[in-house]
């Protein structure tokens, strides 16, 4: 068994990880790319959205370096990614592609059938080996998910040029030549030590901007033209608002036991929507509300074309904009999407704020 499995973000490292501690091969897809999103587009339903495109691209390149099973989790609710999993199967099925998917998550709370497919993958009953192995890769996504928020939040105040850069580069190579979650903790932890003694200016007047929206245009860089560090080199400091493993720990252990770690999330965004609309739509006003409270200068909503959720969470935005009085900008993305358009209104929307700002302290000062 050859297990592959979609790319969001970094997490192929922690999945790797398991999948090593397992005993288990793994071909971690080609990093997306234009091809990626070039064969996902050919093959996808014109009018689907694009996470679904760029991941189907993620699994015929790994199909075509050898995988024979993939790996996804899965999701319900009124958006369509509670069937993204039968769309996949049937496309690659008719491209004539021979692979097994499995979906990993606990159907109606039932943890027993989750640990039914994950000990078929890992091919092996030991609930202490399988444990472990799922323990460790949630320790490794936490740790570099508190990497990733800091290069984010220090990268605008750096003194010495590319320092966080140089770091990031460094620690993503490290766990890409790595076998197994010990090497890979040995790693995180030395870079999560070095970040912390980077030289910052914390002096530098930076504006600070939220990023809502749909996970996986929040999280995948390729899929938002790397907002996150367009907006650090524009002396932005950002902060995302969802991160894999938030996501996951909710996901396959909170909500299956009818619990969420997002309770606090969903009362902030109570007085303008009090239900479950699928995706993250929910979170997103919830986010946003969290975000003017904490005195961030702006929010970017980033959604994926035809995102149903999204839609829904973009009429409300304008109210919250108003009544929070926090400048929000929503950027829609699709494949046809240019990275000239996208980098024109972002500097717009950062020109908009760095005068709001200097008008606000010129206020202060008279
Ligand atoms: S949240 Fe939006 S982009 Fe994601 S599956 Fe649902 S409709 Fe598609």
């Amino acid at each position: 068994m050859k297990i592959t499995f979609p790319h969001i973000g970094n997490s192929y490292i922690p999945i790797k990880a398991m999948f090593d501690d397992l005993g288990v091969e793994t071909v971690v897809p080609p990093k997306c790319s234009k091809k990626t999103l070039e064969i996902g587009t050919k093959y996808a339903p014109e009018m689907i959205c694009l996470p679904l495109k760029i991941n189907l691209g993620n699994y015929i390149e790994s199909i075509e370096k050898g995988a024979d099973t993939i790996i996804i989790t899965g999701g319900c609710g009124p958006c369509r990614f509670g069937y993204y999993c039968e769309v996949q199967k049937e496309i690659l099925r008719d491209l004539g592609y021979d692979v097994d998917i499995v979906v990993l998550e606990a159907p109606e709370g039932n943890q027993i059938e989750l640990f039914r497919r994950i000990s078929r993958i890992a091919n092996t009953k030991n609930i202490i080996k399988i444990s472990m192995a799922i323990k460790n890769a949630i320790d490794i996504l936490k740790k570099l998910n508190e990497f990733e928020d800091k290069v984010l939040k220090f990268r605008p105040y750096e003194i010495n040029g590319n320092e966080v850069d140089n770091l990031y580069n460094e620690l993503i190579t490290d766990l890409e030549n790595s076998n197994g979650s010990k090497e890979m903790k040995v790693h995180l932890n030395r870079a999560l030590k070095l970040i912390d003694k980077v030289p910052l200016d914390k002096n530098k007047d930076a504006l600070k901007i939220g990023i809502v929206g749909e996970i996986y245009t929040v999280i995948e860089d390729f899929s938002n033209f790397d907002i996150g560090k367009k907006l650090n080199r524009m002396g932005v400091e950002v902060h995302k608002s969802l991160s894999p493993s938030e996501w996951i720990t909710d996901m396959l252990f909170f909500r299956s036991f009818g619990m969420s770690k997002e309770v606090k999330i969903w009362n902030a965004a109570k007085p303008y929507i009090d239900t479950c609309i699928g995706g993250h739509g929910r979170e997103t006003i919830g986010n946003t509300v969290l975000y003017s409270e904490k005195g961030y200068d702006g929010v970017i909503q980033l959604m994926p074309f035809t995102c149903m959720p999204e839609i829904v969470s973009m009429s409300i935005l304008p109210s919250i904009q108003a009544e929070k009085n926090i400048p929000i900008l929503s950027l829609i993305i699709d494949e046809m999407t240019g990275e000239g358009g996208y980098l024109t209104r972002l500097e717009a929307f950062i020109d908009l704020l760095r005068s709001r700002k200097d008008k606000k302290q010129l206020e202060g000062v008279n």
